[in-house]
C-alpha cells in the first residue's frame, strides 16, 4: 500500500505545480454592495447574465466579460427579495461563493469591499488593505476544539508581489454579522488582531479552501471604529469616496494578474 501512496503524492504534487504554472484565466470577484459593484462592471464593460447559472428565483447577479485575457465574473448577491436592501453579511457571501465556484469553476477569487478599519493598527479612512489572514469575531462556543472552530482562523493566498506593485497597505481581517461593534465583539476582534472589519470575508475564505480555490481579500475602509463618530453614518459618508479607491485597486490587481500564474502574484 505503502509505496502506491507515495506515488500518489508525487503525482499531486506534480499536478499542483502544473496548475500553478498555468495562467490565471477565470475570476469570480465577490462583491456585497452594488455601490461597489457597478463601478467596476463598467470599467471591465461586463454584462449582466441573463441566462443565469444560479437557481431561478434567487436575487444573485452575474456580471461577466472578457478583460484583456481574463474571463471576469462580478457577482453581486442582490437586493433582499422582500426588504429591498443589499444582501449582506456571511449567510448570503456563503451560498455565492459556493454557487459561483460551482457553476464557474474559477482559477481565483477575490473578496473585494468596504470594512471599518482600526487606527490603532495603523487604518485610515480611504485605505485599501490586502488580507494576510481572517477569522469570525461572533462565533463564540466556549468548548475547547470548538472554540478554535468558531474562530475559524485562516490564512489567504499569498500575493507579495501584488501587495508590492499596488503599494498597499497588509493586514489581518475579522468578519462578523454586525456593522456595530459589541464589547464581545471588541475582545474577540483585538484577539484576532485585525486591522480591518467586515461582514463576509471569513466567509468567503472558508467556502473557498472549503473547495480548494485560493482566494485574495481586498478591504477599502470606510469608518474608523475605533474612532469618535457613529459607524453608520460614517459609512455612508465615505461610501462613495471610499468605493472609488477600492475600484481603483481592483483594477490595478487585475490588471496585475492578468497574464500570471498564481505563483507570481
Ligand atoms: N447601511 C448600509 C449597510 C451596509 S452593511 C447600507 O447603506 O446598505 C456594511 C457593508 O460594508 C458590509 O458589506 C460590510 O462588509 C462592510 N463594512 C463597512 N464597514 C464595516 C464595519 N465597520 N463593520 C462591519 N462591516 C463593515
Amino acid at each position: 500500500m505503502a509505496p502506491q501512496d507515495d506515488n500518489l503524492d508525487v503525482v499531486e504534487e506534480a499536478m499542483v505545480a502544473e496548475v500553478e504554472k498555468k495562467p490565471v484565466s477565470t475570476i469570480v470577484i465577490i462583491i456585497a454592495m452594488q455601490t461597489e459593484a457597478l463601478p467596476l462592471v463598467s470599467k471591465f464593460q461586463l454584462v449582466e447574465d441573463h441566462d443565469s447559472v444560479f437557481p431561478k428565483g434567487v436575487p444573485w447577479v452575474r456580471y461577466h466579460g472578457t478583460y484583456k485575457d481574463l474571463f471576469i465574473n462580478i457577482i453581486w448577491p442582490g437586493k433582499d427579495a422582500i426588504l429591498g436592501v443589499d444582501s449582506v453579511g456571511t449567510v448570503s457571501a456563503s451560498l455565492v461563493t459556493y454557487a459561483s465556484i460551482q457553476a464557474l469553476k474559477p482559477d481565483l477569487i477575490i473578496n473585494a469591499g468596504t470594512a471599518g478599519g482600526f487606527k490603532a493598527k495603523g487604518a485610515n479612512i480611504g485605505d485599501v488593505v490586502v488580507v494576510s489572514d481572517v477569522a469570525f469575531h461572533d462565533r463564540r462556543i466556549p468548548i475547547p476544539v470548538f472554540d478554535q472552530y468558531g474562530i475559524g482562523t485562516r490564512r489567504t493566498l499569498l500575493t507579495p508581489k501584488l501587495v508590492k506593485d499596488l503599494d498597499l497597505k497588509v493586514g489581518k481581517l475579522s468578519t462578523g454579522d454586525s456593522l456595530d461593534m459589541s464589547p464581545q465583539d471588541e475582545g474577540a476582534i483585538n484577539a484576532n488582531d485585525a486591522t480591518v472589519k467586515d461582514m463576509e470575508g471569513a466567509a468567503v475564505a472558508y467556502v473557498a479552501d472549503l473547495l480548494s480555490v485560493p482566494a485574495i481579500f481586498i478591504k477599502a475602509v470606510t469608518d474608523i471604529v475605533d474612532g469618535d463618530k457613529p459607524t453608520a453614518e460614517e459609512f455612508l459618508q465615505n461610501l462613495v469616496a471610499v468605493t472609488a479607491a477600492l475600484d481603483q485597486a481592483v483594477t490595478k490587481a487585475v490588471d496585475f494578474i492578468s497574464g500570471k500564474c498564481l505563483s507570481e502574484l
